[in-house]
């Protein structure tokens, strides 16, 4: 991914709290033509060399994988699936827990949101310690599913998210 993408992606100092370095993508998101080749960057392990797609979901969690991940599902041509926080999801949900560096999160998702044996893409903006990825591809196999790849514009990589997600190919358009 080249400089400019990586311009529009904001280091913000201590948010939300002092200590901690928050990458802001709402100056990317405010750019359409980084906008574009994000969500299809993103999309791109999902298609095969015909262009057509490999799978037939994208997944998004809950907040910015819902801005990356809807239009990356309609550039797929597929539907898009929200993962979304406890207790926002209106019907039957399966859902998983897991540690946050202070306290506990848990995720959801429709139990009839995916079928059995179907081939889904995750995507999310960033991917820190990896566990909100893992979560999903729990939430996934849940389902019945099968997680083909998580795609994220931002990795983390000094917090090694990859060895939360060791069965996982991950793709990243950036990483620090
Ligand atoms: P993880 O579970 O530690 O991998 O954290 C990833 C989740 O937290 C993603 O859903 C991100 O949206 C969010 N997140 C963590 N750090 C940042 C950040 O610096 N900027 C934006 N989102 C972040």
């Amino acid at each position: 991914m080249d400089e400019t993408l990586e311009r529009l992606v904001t280091d913000v100092p201590d948010f939300p709290e002092p200590g901690v370095g928050f990458k802001d993508i709402t100056p990317l998101l405010a750019d359409p033509a980084g906008f574009t080749q994000v969500v299809e960057a993103l999309a791109a392990p999902a298609l095969d060399a015909d262009g057509n797609a490999t799978v037939t979901k994208v997944l998004g969690m809950e907040s910015r994988g819902f801005i990356l991940g809807a239009p990356a599902a309609l550039h797929l041509g597929v539907g898009f699936v929200p993962v979304r926080k406890a207790g926002k999801l209106p019907r039957e949900t399966h859902a998983v827990s897991y540690s946050l560096e202070y306290g506990e999160a848990t995720l959801e998702i429709h139990t009839d949101a995916i079928e059995p044996g179907e081939r889904v893409l995750v995507i999310d903006d960033v991917l820190a310690t990896g566990g909100t990825a893992a979560a999903t591809i729990e939430l996934v196999e849940r389902c019945g599913g099968i997680v083909e790849g998580v795609s994220v514009l931002l990795e983390l990589g000094f917090l090694d998210p990859r060895s939360k997600l060791p069965d996982t190919p991950v793709h990243a358009l950036l990483s620090t």
